[in-house]
């Protein structure tokens, strides 16, 4: 049995043992980590990102000086900038490779993770738009 090395509960799914931590301290530990934005730390996260039927995909290319999980509110501003209004919903793959929602206001502001759990692409896709968030 593996378990969540943030809270000690026993896991169940395969991507919460490959990442050793279930989906709601994933997702606390992400929001933790997005609202330390220390300033000791110089340039932007590399992504890539693509926009399926009005949801924003993003990808962590694990390149940049910081995570995309870390520079969330640059790394939207930025897409606004370049393709203004044109995505509702967020999700992002981290460098684990696991699929997390990030929840926008209505400007396309950062708010908040919230748990998919997924690795796949249409898996994660899915879950958004059977409004499991
Ligand atoms: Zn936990």
């Amino acid at each position: 049995m593996e378990y969540c090395k943030r809270c000690c509960k026993a896991l169940t799914d395969p991507v919460s043992i490959d990442d050793g931590m279930g989906p709601i301290c994933r997702s606390q530990a992400k929001n933790e980590q997005a609202q330390e934005r220390t300033t000791d730390m110089f340039g932007h996260a590399d992504f890539e990102y693509h926009i399926i039927d009005g949801t924003l995909v993003i990808y962590d290319l694990n390149e940049g000086a910081r995570s995309v999980t870390n520079d969330i509110e640059y790394v939207l501003a930025s897409i606004q900038n370049d393709q203004p209004a044109s995505f509702q919903t967020v999700i992002y793959q981290d460098s684990m490779g696991i699929f997390d929602g990030v929840r926008i206001n209505s400007k396309g502001e950062f708010v908040t993770f919230y748990p998919i759990r997924e690795k796949v692409l249409d898996k994660a896709l899915a879950n958004i738009s059977a409004g499991l968030h």
